[in-house]
């Protein structure tokens, strides 16, 4: 078991992983996110939420000031944002002008086709909320309503634009090549290890395929049981240092961590 030392760093995914995916709450992790805290344990939040969403999220979750991945790795913050724009990225609006023109071949819709209104309707997010998924820097959430057997070609379609798809809990995701949590990850622990002397452990939790690159990172490994069809496969040999949770969300999140550290005497 580990111990709560200096060295540890835990990486979490939102939905589904830390928030509940029905309702977004977390109260069945509040006593390990005040218990890290205590002793001084960065919770880095790797989500497909957008800077927007996850500022004002890690202020109630008491985790400010924190480095974190939005977008699915499309954006790493290194010390929390301090500027937050108010409209959607011109990166964002090239990629979704990408995709308008794949839309004549393929059914699909994306947050930006959608009014704050309609999002916050199908994901259960207040008004404020849905509002802030939509300012997008990087990175589309796409709503799949194509055979699925046509996601194969739309993937090829993807990467002769130079985007890549992939799975979260809910959505699909698309974003440009060479992003996702797991490259993300690698590039926010090279930041991170030229102050540290020691380097870091890392646990990292997640539920959803598009939480497996960062999964496969990490040196202990905590698979939420999660919603989406497509179970989560990790290559990693070390099976021991991987660990599938029986619960749900905020409560499976719990449990991974009292399977892998140690609770203080
Ligand atoms: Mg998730």
């Amino acid at each position: 078991m580990l111990r709560l030392d200096s060295s540890l760093m835990i990486v979490t995914d939102l939905d589904g992983s830390l928030l509940d995916h029905h309702d977004y709450n977390w109260e069945a992790a509040s006593e390990w996110l005040a218990r890290l805290k205590q002793h001084a344990i960065p919770v880095v939040i790797c989500s497909s939420k957008t800077a927007a969403e996850i500022i004002p999220l890690q202020k109630r979750l008491g985790l400010s000031g924190t480095p974190f991945i939005a977008e699915n790795g499309a954006h790493v913050a290194l010390h929390g944002e301090p500027i937050l724009q108010n409209e959607p990225d011109e990166n964002y609006l090239a990629l979704c002008n990408t995709l308008r023109t794949l839309q004549a071949t393929y059914r699909f819709s994306g947050f930006h086709d959608f009014s704050d209104a309609e999002v916050a309707r199908f994901t259960g997010l207040t008004l404020a909320e849905a509002s802030q998924s939509r300012l997008r820097q990087a990175s589309e959430v796409v709503l799949w309503r194509d055979e699925s057997n046509k996601l194969d070609d739309f993937r090829i379609a993807l990467a002769e634009h130079g985007l890549t798809l992939t799975q979260g809990g809910r959505f699909w995701h698309v974003m440009p090549v060479g992003c996702g949590k797991g490259i993300a990850l690698t590039q926010l622990l090279q930041s991170l290890a030229q102050h540290k002397a020691n380097p870091l452990t890392t646990i990292g939790l997640g539920d959803g395929p598009n939480d497996a690159p960062m999964l496969e990172q990490v040196d202990y490994a905590v698979v939420i049981k999660g919603f989406s069809k497509t179970p989560v496969i990790l290559q990693r040999n070390d099976q021991q240092n991987i660990y599938h949770t029986a619960h749900v969300g905020p409560r499976g999140w719990r449990e991974g961590l009292d399977y892998f550290l140690a609770q203080p005497d």
